[in-house]
């Protein structure tokens, strides 16, 4: 019987602990990567806590998984043993629904995701659909990129999707873990960019990362001062801001696109969409296709995220240090040797 040893949620605000699953054959579309390293995402203590709901115990959290393919299945397609691959937020679709074939497979109803309900890459191993297993560009650097593979993907999929033009002006809501890869995909992609952060000392990191302009999201006074500006305002903080303000900062046809699990409603006044025909939209992730691309533009424009490494071993010291919100900015695991 195979088996898979890794950092396991038991309970809602329980530490993790380490456990051994029986995980049986490895089915044909599967493949079975060996973790190198493995990003800690905020949506890992969301579901760790059972914060939205879905989360099935137990299960091995992570779904930032940079390894190397050591088994696979059958059926699988377009992956070698020994190469290098990253696996996301997702780890299975269908392959056969509409969202599937038509390229929008991170929108597939039967979607597994790779926490939650599976065990995840906080583990030595982690299985996945073979489609969902992104080989790596050449030039990525590994220790780093797991985080692209949900964090990264998630903020430049607003950029594939509604073709985000260089010329365009950007505000980013919230420079943590997702904001300030935000920023520094949108510097590359040539964009004039404005960060919003309730964190003075976080402005000249924020210039740091590529922002032009830095101003304060608790502040109505300095948010109306750009009002009419901005052609796309990706919010990435999972907190209730000022909507009525960061509304007003969208140019006509400007777009605000949530990619931040805020939990609270978020009022939306008709008359900020119809004058000035403004859009107000959301996307989780990207598909498999999105996420290749993802992966080499980062690689050709060393897009890094800023990461603080931990051993897998301190899997609950790193958690802490996530809830606690002192990531600068995104954390990492590495498997211990
Ligand atoms: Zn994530
Ligand atoms: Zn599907």
């Amino acid at each position: 019987m195979s088996k898979i040893q890794g950092w396991a949620s038991i309970a809602p605000h329980q530490p993790l602990e380490q456990k051994t699953f029986d995980v049986g054959a490895l089915g044909a579309e599967e493949v079975e990567v060996s973790v190198e390293y493995c990003g800690v995402c905020h949506s890992d203590l969301s579901l760790i806590n059972n914060e939205w709901g879905i989360s099935k115990y137990p299960f091995i959290p992570g779904h930032e998984v940079i390894g190397r393919v050591v088994a696979l299945g059958e059926q699988t397609k377009g992956l070698v043993i020994g190469q290098r691959v990253g696996i996301g937020w997702t780890a299975a679709t269908c392959m056969h629904c509409q969202q599937c074939l038509s390229g929008d497979n991170h929108l597939c109803a039967s979607l597994i995701p790779t926490a939650g309900g599976h065990l995840g890459g906080f583990a030595d191993k982690v299985r996945a659909h073979w489609a969902w297993t992104v080989p790596l560009p050449d030039g990525i650097d590994r220790a780093s990129a797991g985080p692209l593979l949900c964090g990264g993907i998630t903020v430049l999929k607003p950029f594939l999707a509604y073709n985000i033009s260089p010329t365009a002006r950007v505000g980013v809501v919230g420079i943590g873990g997702l904001g300030h890869m935000a920023i520094k995909f949108a510097a590359a992609w040539g964009c004039d960019i404005t960060a919003f952060t309730s964190t003075a000392s976080k402005a000249d990191e924020a210039r740091g990362f590529g922002a032009h302009h830095v101003v304060a999201s608790r502040d109505p006074d300095a948010i109306n001062a750009i009002a009419g500006t901005l052609d796309l305002l990706l919010v990435t903080v999972n907190a209730n801001m000022d909507w009525n303000a960061l509304l007003g900062t969208l140019a006509p046809k400007g777009r605000m696109h949530v990619v931040g699990a805020v939990l609270e409603p978020i009022p939306v006044p008709a008359f900020t969409l119809i004058l000035g025909q403004r859009d107000v939209s959301g996307s989780p992730s990207g598909s498999p296709v999105d996420i290749a691309r993802m992966l080499r533009f980062a690689a050709r424009h060393d897009v890094r995220p800023e990461i603080e490494m931990f051993p897998m071993s301190k899997a609950n010291e790193a958690l802490a240090h996530l809830e606690a919100g002192k990531a600068r900015y995104r954390v990492v695991l590495e498997a211990n040797a």
